[in-house]
């Protein structure tokens, strides 16, 4: 599926198909309060998760974990925007998923509707928007989204009046 911004906008309604999943909700707040930190590199270090960045081609990274130890792969080709994204992404996984195998993330798969991904978008999106483009008054979640350099499919992720 490909992204174009315009038609993406139409189909969709700016203010319409906000996903809201209680239980990420509850283990992002508690990650954020047990770290005192949104960030996700900070985070995964405090938790002694290895981040690897590497050469991965069109994929943008992936979670896996080998016998207690836990791996972040982030394609060192990307913006920093999308790596801090993707690490988000994949931190949800090792969070909420840590015994599944996830898919690894791509362009592509960045629209999956698997549960395990919606899971680990929400976790992201919500773990990344914190709140310091409230004074700015951005009309929409297109804005929000450019604010914070995440791509815009992950609208449906953020409540309109965020
Ligand atoms: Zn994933």
């Amino acid at each position: 599926m490909k992204l174009k911004k315009d038609s993406h906008q139409k189909n969709i309604g700016i203010n319409g198909n906000f996903m809201y999943l209680p239980h990420i909700h509850k283990k992002l707040n508690s990650i954020i309060h047990t770290h005192e930190s949104r960030d996700p590199f900070k985070i995964a270090k405090d938790k002694r998760i290895f981040i690897l960045e590497e050469e991965l081609g069109e994929i943008f990274g992936y979670y896996n974990r080998i016998k207690r130890i836990q791996f972040i792969h982030i394609n060192t080709s990307l913006s920093e925007d999308l790596k801090l994204f993707v690490c988000s992404h994949e931190l949800g996984h090792c969070i909420c998923h840590s015994n599944e195998n996830t898919p690894q993330l791509s362009s592509m798969s960045i629209t999956s509707e698997m549960k395990v991904e919606k899971e680990a978008n929400y976790f992201a999106t919500n773990l990344i928007i914190d709140g310091r483009h409230k004074e700015l008054q951005l009309p929409t979640k297109y804005e929000i989204l450019d604010y914070y350099g995440l791509p815009w499919y992950l609208d449906r992720y953020i409540y309109s009046r965020i």
